[in-house]
């Protein structure tokens, strides 16, 4: 069972379709461990999700069950994309939800990049 409230791992998630290339996406980078694309709902000018090829619900699925190369090659693309979406001078912010309090929406591992202005001093409303 993975390592939170989500649940097993559910192949009809809508990242798995995309990976299988069940549904479309606006494609922005891919590589042995990762693939990126925009979001469909943006919430910044740039908004770029970034999801392990392996098959995780969330980040602590993901923290506990991925090997080693997995986890450093997943993030390593996570800062080639913001780097290839040239965001690193200006700068970008990169969230990802766990778990039922985060909201998070789609139980496949991904972490949110968020670009293209001043984005504000963090998310979080209470
Ligand atoms: P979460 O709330 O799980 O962290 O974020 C899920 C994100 O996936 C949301 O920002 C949502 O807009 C995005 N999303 C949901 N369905 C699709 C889809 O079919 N295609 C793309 N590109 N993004 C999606």
């Amino acid at each position: 069972m993975p390592v939170n409230g989500l649940g097993q791992y559910d192949d009809g998630n809508v990242f798995a379709r995309i990976l299988r290339g069940e549904i479309p996406c606006k494609r922005v980078y891919e590589d042995e461990f990762a693939l990126a694309f925009h979001d469909i709902a943006p919430q910044a000018p740039l908004h770029v999700l970034v999801i392990p090829k392996t098959r995780y619900v969330s980040l602590a699925d993901f923290s506990t069950g991925a090997s080693e190369a997995e986890i450093a090659g997943f993030w390593r693309a996570v800062t080639t994309v913001a780097k290839q979406l040239e965001l690193e001078t200006p700068g970008y912010r990169v969230l990802t939800n766990m778990g039922p309090n985060s909201g998070q929406e789609v139980p496949h591992f991904h972490v949110h990049i968020f670009g293209g202005k001043p984005l504000g001093h963090m998310l979080v409303r209470t």
